[in-house]
């Protein structure tokens, strides 16, 4: 190709207000490694996200010409998506398509214009592609043979071979990147994966199902020269293997590097580990994200948590001790009544959780679980698949009621936020207005 630019794509997450912009917004790192790759190799990259970019895709893409514009985002941006790759065709440009979604929901993207999926997390077949190798040489891609679709073997990827990420896009956007207070917020990746096989989630199913990590001390290595000092690592699981936080922490020590660091964990390890989470705090945890998921032990046993309350209860009582702040993350699930709501807001005030995030249950698309839900589901449209839309029939109430309960838990938990004087930069007013309008039905 003489044309060697290629335009990396992250749409906007939603175009209604109530998508939690400026709240959360996430470094595109995926596309920073394929960038990194690219311009290794002589290609002139370009990166366009819709979370912070001013400037309309449309006019990017005819500014630049691309010779491919690769896409990638998560199950609620499919629209977006497919729209950026129907107008890059249209102008004549390669189209590739990678990310979350497409690992698992490849063949939704099987579309005359679209002419690549990548299934998997290795970002070199897109250097391949590029570079004119045959796609039947090429794993876990899916392409058209005259014309007609065909999946090639996904490979699970070893995440060591990743090169070190080309964060100037963030650095260029760092009024915007951030988690909560948080700004900016890098993204660190140290592994690929989850060990565990919680029933309502799809991450331990990627990679083709392989947990891969990366050494260490390559880890501390990039979060040392990283000139921000905010780090969220976005494993699915970091508080996963006490031997390679211990040396972690004593990296960290002895390159006497001063950040705060934001990341998941389980409530069963930090239960279990109350003097690592001291070690934590003191190298500058600042919040760890733990899937509490329920108020009651019944729910934890059913989604195949492999913790019990006894570790929810424990693990936020770590955490507050130590000084480090808990992210605890519920699940409403579809058989919820009014009580299982108030249930949850009981725990959350009787364990003195000060952050808590709420998401409905939504059976994954492409998963074995949509299969048992598939007579139920009340939408297909797969921006709903938000974990703030319910998709699903609610069993015991009305989708209304359903969301009336929901809404009222979501302002008490906000009201309660308010008056800690949590997140200040939150324009309470506007939330509470939208939970409130929205008590009956979604809107948005
Ligand atoms: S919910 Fe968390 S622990 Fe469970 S499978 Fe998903 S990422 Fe792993």
């Amino acid at each position: 190709m003489k044309n060697r630019t290629v335009l990396l794509v992250h749409p906007e997450v939603s175009r209604t207000k109530y998508d939690f912009a400026g709240i959360i917004d996430n470094e595109p790192l995926e596309l920073e490694y394929i960038f990194a790759m690219l311009k290794n190799s002589g290609w002139e990259p370009y990166i366009w996200d819709g979370q912070v970019e001013k400037q309309p895709f449309i006019k990017r893409l005819a500014e630049l010409s691309p010779a491919a514009v690769y896409i990638s985002g998560r199950t609620r941006q499919e629209g977006f998506m497919k729209e950026y790759a129907k107008a890059s065709k249209a102008s004549g440009t390669l189209t590739m398509i990678g990310g979350l979604h497409a690992q698992r929901c490849y063949s939704r993207f099987f579309t005359d214009y679209i002419d690549f999926v990548f299934t998997g997390f290795d970002i070199a077949p897109i250097m391949e592609i590029l570079s004119g190798e045959a796609p039947d040489k090429i794993s876990s891609v899916c392409w058209k043979r005259n014309g007609k679709w065909t999946m090639n073997k996904a490979k699970p990827s070893d995440i060591s071979a990743l090169p070190r990420p080309d964060r100037s896009y963030f650095y260029q956007h760092t009024d915007r990147y951030r988690y909560l207070e948080l700004l900016p917020a890098a993204h660190v990746r140290t592994a690929y994966c989850c060990p565990y096989k919680c029933r309502f989630c799809l991450r331990n199913t990627l990679n083709c199902g392989c947990y891969s990590a990366r050494d260490i001390a390559d880890v501390v290595d990039e979060i040392h020269s990283i000139e921000c000092e905010n780090i969220y690592i976005i494993d699915d699981d970091f508080l996963f293997g006490e031997e390679r936080l211990r040396e972690f922490i004593r990296l960290i020590r002895q390159r006497n590097i001063r950040k705060r660091y934001v990341c998941y964990g389980r409530a069963d390890f930090i239960a279990a580990h109350p003097d690592l989470m001291r070690e934590l705090k003191s190298i500058g945890f600042y919040y760890v994200l733990v899937g509490l998921e329920a108020a009651d032990e019944r729910y934890l046993e059913s989604y195949n948590k492999r913790s019990d309350m006894e570790a929810n209860v424990k693990a936020v009582s770590i955490l507050n001790d130590v000084g480090i702040n808990v992210m605890g993350m519920f699940i409403v699930d579809l058989d919820f009544t009014g009580k299982d709501f108030r249930r949850i807001w009981q725990w959350v005030r009787k364990n003195k959780l000060r952050h808590a995030a709420v998401s409905i249950f939504t059976p994954e698309m492409n998963s074995e679980l949509i299969s048992e839900y598939k007579d139920r589901l009340v939408t297909r449209d797969p921006a709903h698949w938000d974990y703030l839309h319910v998709v699903a029939k609610p069993e015991k109430l009305s989708v209304r009621r359903y969301y009336f309960h929901y809404h009222i838990l979501l302002i008490r938990l906000f009201v309660r936020a308010w008056r800690q004087g949590i997140y200040d930069f939150v324009d309470y007013g506007f939330f509470i207005k939208s939970f409130l309008k929205n008590l009956f039905k979604f809107g948005g």
